[in-house]
Order: C-alpha cells, then structure tokens, then sequence
C-alpha cells in the first residue's frame, strides 16, 4: 500500500516505472508465501493462483513500462497477453474458494442477473459510443473491449461471495474489495484509453496497486483459515436481495429508452439481455420452487412419521386405522388390529447399550416391512410398541400373518402380540384396548407368544 501511494505521489518517470511492478511482485510473494508458510488456511490453492496472476500482470507491467518509457504505443501490445491471462486464473481461484453447497443457493443465478445488467451498462459506456470511431485501431477497439468483457465474465463470480454472505468472513471481505478496486481500475482505463483521457502514473494505476495489497492483506488475515458456509438465509431470496434484483432488472429495459432515440444497436443489446435476464430469473424461481417443495416434504414427514424408525406415528395411525374402519363397515371385510411388544427390550438396552436398541428397532421395521403387504400399516405406537393395521385380514390370516412378522425379529429377540379383530360399530380406542388386553394376557402367560383377543 506504501508503494501505491509513493508510486501516485511521485511524477511519472523511470523509478514510478520501476516502483510499479515491483509493488506487483512484493504483493504476489506475499500472497505465495501465506499460501505455503500458513497453516490450515482454506483452499492454499486459491491464494496460489491469486499469486500466479500477479505474477503474470507484474511481467505485464514490466513490458508496458518498457514500451511506455521507449516512447513505443504501449496499449495495444504483447503487454495485454499478460493482462488478459490474468482474469482466468482470478475466475479459477473465485471458483475454488467459494462455499460447497448440494443445494442450488440462488447466489450464482443472482449474480448472473446483476452481472447481465453491468454488461449492457458497461457495453453502452464503454463500447457502443467508439464501435464507429474511425481514430480508433481495430487492435485498438479489441483490446479496449477485451477488458470491460474479461471484467463482465469475472463480476458474477465476485458478486457471489456478497450473494453468499462470504464476506462475513473479513478475509473475503477483502478479497472483494480489492477485486472490486481491480475492475473499476480496468474501466477507468478502458475509458480512459477510448476517449483520451488516460495517462500513466495516475490514480488509475494507483487502484491496481490498491487491488494487489487487498489481496495480500486477505491472504495473511487470520479468518483466511475459516471454510465458508452456506447459511440458510441464502438459500432464501430476502426483500432486500429482491429489491437488488428488481432493480437491476429493470436497468437494461431503462437504458432503452434512455438511448433508443440516438442509439439503435442497444434495441438488439437491449433485447437479448432482457431474454438472458428472464431467463435467469425464472431459473431462480425454479430453484426457490424445488427448495420450498424439499421444505415441505422434509415437514410432511415429519408431522406423519416416527424419526428413528420412520414406520408411521400415533397421528398417522388414527387417520389410516379411522379410514379402515370406515371401510370395513362399508364393504363388510375383516380387518385385523395387532399390538406388539418386545420382551426384555430394558434387558437388550441395559446388555448393548441405547443405540444398539435404537438400531435394532430400526432394523424390526426395516424387516417388518419386507414381510408386509403394501395395504398394512405398520405404526410405532411408544418405546418398543408397534400397532400393525391389517386390511382384508380376519383371525386366522391374521395370526399367521402376525407370526410370521414374529419370526423375522432381528438378533434372537422374542416379541409379545396381542390380535383383535374390528368388530362392527366398534370404536378405534375399543378396538386398540382389546389387542392391548391380549398382549397383557400374552405377556402374563409366559412372553414370546400371540393371544387373540
Ligand atoms: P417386557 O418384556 O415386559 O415388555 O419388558 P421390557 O423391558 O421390554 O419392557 P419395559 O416397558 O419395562 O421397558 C421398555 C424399554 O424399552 C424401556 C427402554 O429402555 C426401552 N425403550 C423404549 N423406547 C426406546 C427407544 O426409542 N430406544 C431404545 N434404545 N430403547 C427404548
Ligand atoms: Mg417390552
Ligand atoms: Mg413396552
């Protein structure tokens, strides 16, 4: 930062020259020596990179100095391969220090959107007055609009991280900034370069040097080392990222009008981001869609299953066992009702342990359900009791049914059942007393049995 300032404050010359790429290196050493000496930063690669590229813009530096100083036209010249180099190894790095998410988070659509706006903006300020300049060069008019193009495809990436709210973390917040001081320093120069205005030395190459010592500053701070997640908050599209939106959204169709009168090109600029942004916002939708959906499945379940198990709860139980009755008293079919209880269940916990109960109730109704048909409802009615609701099932059938479930019991455990079948105009609570009462009954004449009631 130090050298930004004496870099600005002394008149332009042979040592402002020397000064500038060497300010490059010093922040580009700096920023690889954090990757390598720092332990346990975050993505050591991503600073790498951000190294590499300041590497890559101090060779740029050095030759445009060169040029510039030899009374040569620096700007178009071998000068911009390195400049241009630079922007793929900042994307690489964006891309790898971002947040991992399965969740689509909304963040890139968002940036894209905002990013889409910036282009038409930056293609009408930029671009659009000089396209029919006849002082300007081809090469010229390439290498201008090379730039504002490498900037626009670089801000959504940049844009993420505040769409993410990565730069809760300062080391990113940093980061942001300088990227920022970095792209408004490219279009100060594309500009200044188009109109006439730019000369070396100034404020404007100032900003870049200000760009290089942000990045060091992020690599060396201490929060460099935190992993950045995905809150929920951003999953979900708050009012004032909306309003973001809308805003920008609404700037393309904005400029039209403001400029159709003297500017026909930007109708067809114009349009086809109107398109893109459409596109992306409905992309969005999209995404916020599936995650409400994925919300409320994750809260149907909930409200219907038991959590450990995931057979059926009390709430679900009285809605499909009311259903059944109803029908059985329509078609006049048995139905059958069982209560189970494991035997010595306290026994098994006290022996293995909580979660080895916890597994092997998981695994009765993994392997209860594989001996069902499809139409029973199997039911976590408390602890180590199970309701099955058996439809079309009288006595016989169902004892045989019941048994057969009572055979597949994982690890050697023993169950008690109680069966009882619906009687006609009968109550469910009636119903489910008498199974209860049969399970008592098998319980009290020695366990590891089933009695119908
Ligand atoms: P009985 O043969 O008389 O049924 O004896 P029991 O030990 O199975 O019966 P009791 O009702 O005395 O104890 C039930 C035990 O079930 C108590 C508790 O340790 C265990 N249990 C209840 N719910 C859970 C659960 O969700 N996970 C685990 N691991 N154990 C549970
Ligand atoms: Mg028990
Ligand atoms: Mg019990």
């Amino acid at each position: 930062m130090a050298l930004a300032v004496l870099y600005v404050a002394l008149p332009y010359g042979r040592l402002a020259a020397i000064i500038y790429p060497v300010a490059t290196v010093v922040a580009a050493a700096g920023i690889a020596a954090a990757a390598y000496r720092r332990q346990r930063l975050f993505r050591p690669v991503a600073w790498m990179l951000v190294a590499g590229a300041l590497v890559l813009a101090a060779i740029g530096h050095g030759i445009w100095y060169w040029l510039e100083l030899s009374g040569l036209e620096p700007f178009p010249s071998s000068a911009d391969i390195f400049y241009l180099a630079v922007y793929p190894l900042f994307m690489a790095a964006l891309w790898v220090l971002r947040c991992r998410s399965d969740r689509d988070d909304g963040a890139l659509s968002d940036a894209l959107i905002v990013g889409t706006s910036a282009a038409v903006i930056g293609w009408a300020l930029l671009i659009a007055p000089y396209m029919n300049d006849p002082n300007l060069s081809l090469s010229q008019l390439l290498v201008s609009t090379a730039y504002p193009v490498a900037d626009l495809i670089l801000l959504p990436l940049v844009l993420r991280l505040v769409f993410l709210q990565q730069t809760r973390i300062l080391a990113h917040l940093f980061l942001l900034l300088g990227m920022l001081a970095y792209l408004t320093a490219d279009l100060l120069y594309a500009h200044g370069n188009l109109v006439g205005w730019y000369a070396p030395g100034g404020l404007t190459d100032g900003l870049w040097l200000v760009a290089y010592a942000l990045f060091a500053a992020a690599a060396w701070h201490p929060s460099a080392a935190l992993e950045p997640f995905v809150h929920a908050s951003n999953v979900e599209l708050s009012r004032r990222r909306l309003l973001v939106l809308g805003v920008t959204s609404v700037l393309v169709p904005a400029m039209i009008l403001l400029t159709a009168e003297r500017d026909t090109e930007i109708v067809q600029v114009g349009a086809i981001a109107t398109i893109v942004l459409l596109l992306l916002v409905m992309h969005r939708m999209d995404g916020l869609l599936k995650e409400t959906h994925r919300q409320s499945d994750a809260l149907e379940r909930l409200t219907r299953l038991d959590p450990l198990t995931g057979a059926a709860n009390r709430r679900q139980l009285s809605k499909d066992l009311a259903r059944e009755m109803a029908r059985a008293e329509r078609t006049g079919a048995p139905l059958g009702l069982a209560f189970l209880d494991l035997d010595h269940f306290k026994q098994f916990n006290d022996t293995h342990g909580h979660w080895a109960g916890d597994a092997l109730l998981q695994d009765l109704v993994t392997a209860w359900r594989e001996g069902m048909r499809p139409s029973d409802v199997l039911a976590r009615f408390g602890g180590e009791e199970f309701v099955v609701v058996l439809p079309d099932t009288g006595m016989e059938a169902g004892s045989q049914a019941i048994e057969r479930l009572r055979r597949r019991l994982p690890q050697n455990q023993t169950c008690s059942a109680g069966l009882a079948v619906f009687r006609s105009g009968e109550s469910a609570d009636s119903l489910i007393h008498r199974a209860d009462q049969a399970l008592y009954a098998a319980k009290d004449t020695g366990r590891d049995r089933l009695v119908c009631a």
